[in-house]
C-alpha cells in the first residue's frame, strides 16, 4: 500500500487492503485520506470514530441520509409483497403518474430500470428505433454511464475508452461568452456534429445532455441556452434526450427538473441517482408516440425495476421532496450559498467563477488565470480534513462540486462556509 494511505489507522489499512485484494483495480477512493463510514442521518456522516462529517456531497441521499418516510416506506412494502412488473401493482402506477404529472403533458409514460447507465442504454435504443439514425451528440466532457453503448458517449471516462464511431461530441454551453451569445454558440456546435454525422453517412438519432452539465463543470447560466441546439437536432431527424440523473427531483431550484430551467420539452428525460434516496432505482419519461413502437417491437422487462418495494421507495422520496418544499429550500439555501461564495472568489486569488443554480454550485480553482486541478484538489483535501465533503470535475478537474442533500439547511450553509473559506485559506498559504 502506498504512502498515500500512511495517516490512515491500522483498522481502514487493512480494509483498503482487503478491498485491493478482493475488489481489484477499478475501484477508486475519494480523499488523500479516505474515510470509513459507519452511519449516516440528514446531512451528516459519521465514520467509524465517531467523527461528524457535514455531506455537501451526495446527491443520492438528497432527502437526507437515513430518510424516516423513506425508510418506513420500503420496510412496510418489503413486509408486505415484492414481486415484479409482471403482475398488477397499484404502487407502479400511483408512482409512474405522479412522476409523469411532474412534467409537460406531452411526457406522459415512465418505464422503469435500476441505474441510470441503463436508463440511458434503454434512451439510445428508443432514440434509434423511433429516429431510424444512430448517431449521437454528447458534450465534450459528459457522462453518462457504464454500459459498453453508453461508456461510449461518455467521454469523461477518458482517453482509453472510446468513444463509438457514431458519437460526435460538442463544447458544453460557454461559461466565458456574453450571456446573450451562448444559446447561438452552442447551437453551432451540435449543428457542425450533425453536419459531420451526416458527412460520415451517419442519420442523427440524438442529442442527450446532463442539463446542470455537471462533468463539464456545472454551466446553468443563462436560462434557455438549450433552446436552439433543442430544435436543430429535431430538424436533423434526431431526438432530444434530457439526462436528469443529476440536476432531476428539484435539486436546481428551479423546478422538478432541469430541463424546466431552460424552457424545452425533451423527447425522453432519463432519471436516477436521488430518485429511491439509496434505494437502487432509475428510469425514463417519454412522450407516448416516441417509444410506441419500440414498445410494439422489443418486449421489455427488467426483473428489478418498477418493483412493489421501488416504487414505495421512490414515491415517498418525491412525496418529501414535494411537500417539505425542497425545491423551495434548494433555491433559498442555493441562492445565499452561492452569493456567499462570489464574496469569497471576489478577494481571493485562486478562486475563479461561481456557477450552478440551487444547490448545485461549482467553483473554479485557477492559479494565475490557469486550471488548477492541484489546488483544487487540495481544498477538496483540506475541506474533508476539516469535517465537509465536496469533489471537484470539470475537464480540467478544477471545479469544486458542491451538491449536498437537499435538506441542506442555512445553518449548515454557513458551517459548510466557514470551513470552506479556511480551507482556502490553508491552500493560499494564509493560515
Ligand atoms: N448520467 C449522469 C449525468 C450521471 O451523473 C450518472 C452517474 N454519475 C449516470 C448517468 C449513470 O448513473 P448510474 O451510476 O446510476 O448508472
Amino acid at each position: 500500500m502506498g504512502r498515500r494511505f500512511a495517516r490512515l489507522s491500522e483498522q481502514e489499512q487493512a480494509l483498503i487492503a482487503r478491498r485491493e485484494r478482493v475488489l481489484g483495480p477499478a475501484y477508486r477512493l475519494f480523499y488523500e485520506r479516505p474515510i470509513h463510514f459507519v452511519r449516516g442521518e440528514g446531512v451528516w456522516l459519521y465514520d467509524a470514530e465517531g467523527r461528524a462529517f457535514l455531506d455537501a456531497y451526495n446527491n443520492v441521499a438528497s432527502v437526507g441520509h437515513s430518510n424516516p418516510v423513506v425508510l418506513e416506506a420500503i420496510s412496510r412494502q418489503a413486509a408486505t409483497l415484492n414481486t415484479h412488473t409482471r403482475s398488477l401493482h397499484e404502487n407502479i402506477l400511483t408512482y409512474a403518474e405522479s412522476l409523469a404529472a411532474t412534467c409537460p403533458d406531452e411526457l406522459s409514460q415512465v418505464m422503469f430500470t435500476c441505474t441510470g447507465s441503463e436508463a440511458n442504454d434503454l434512451a439510445v435504443r428508443i432514440a434509434r428505433n423511433y429516429t431510424g439514425g444512430t448517431g449521437i451528440i454528447v458534450t465534450s466532457h459528459a457522462y453518462h454511464g457504464v454500459t459498453s453503448t453508453v461508456a461510449e458517449f461518455s467521454p469523461s471516462l477518458g482517453a482509453n475508452v472510446d468513444l463509438g464511431l457514431h458519437v460526435r461530441t460538442v463544447a458544453p454551453p460557454s461559461s466565458t461568452l456574453p450571456p446573450g451569445e451562448v444559446e447561438a454558440a452552442f447551437c453551432a456546435g451540435v449543428e457542425a456534429a450533425i453536419a459531420d454525422l451526416l458527412r460520415h453517412g451517419i442519420k442523427p438519432a440524438m442529442l442527450i445532455v446532463d442539463t446542470i452539465f455537471s462533468s463539464d463543470g456545472v454551466i446553468a447560466d443563462p436560462p434557455g441556452f438549450l433552446g436552439k441546439a433543442v430544435a436543430a437536432i429535431r430538424s436533423a431527424g434526431g431526438i432530444f434526450v434530457a439526462d436528469e440523473v443529476q440536476p432531476g427531483f428539484g435539486r436546481t431550484g428551479d423546478a422538478v427538473w432541469g430541463y424546466q430551467r431552460h424552457g424545452v420539452v425533451p423527447d425522453l428525460v432519463t432519471i436516477g441517482k436521488p430518485m429511491g434516496n439509496g434505494y437502487p432505482m432509475a428510469g425514463l419519461i417519454a412522450r407516448a408516440d416516441v417509444i410506441r413502437n419500440f414498445g410494439r417491437q422489443a418486449r421489455y422487462f427488467n426483473t428489478f425495476a418498477g418493483s412493489p418495494v421501488a416504487a414505495a421507495a421512490g414515491q415517498a422520496v418525491l412525496d418529501v421532496v414535494i411537500h417539505d418544499d425542497l425545491i423551495g429550500n434548494a433555491k433559498a439555501v442555493g441562492l445565499y450559498l452561492k452569493r456567499q461564495l462570489e464574496l469569497f472568489c471576489a478577494i481571493s486569488p485562486i478562486l475563479g467563477q461561481v456557477r450552478g443554480t440551487g444547490l448545485f454550485i461549482g467553483v473554479e480553482v485557477v492559479n494565475g488565470g490557469v486550471p488548477s486541478p492541484s489546488a483544487t484538489a487540495r481544498i477538496v483535501n483540506a475541506m474533508r480534513e476539516r469535517g465537509v465533503l465536496i469533489s471537484a470535475s470539470g475537464a480540467h478537474a478544477n471545479v469544486l462540486k458542491i451538491r449536498p442533500p437537499l435538506v441542506f439547511s442555512q445553518s449548515n450553509a454557513r458551517t459548510f462556509l466557514e470551513v470552506f473559506r479556511l480551507a482556502t485559506a490553508d491552500v493560499e498559504g494564509r493560515n
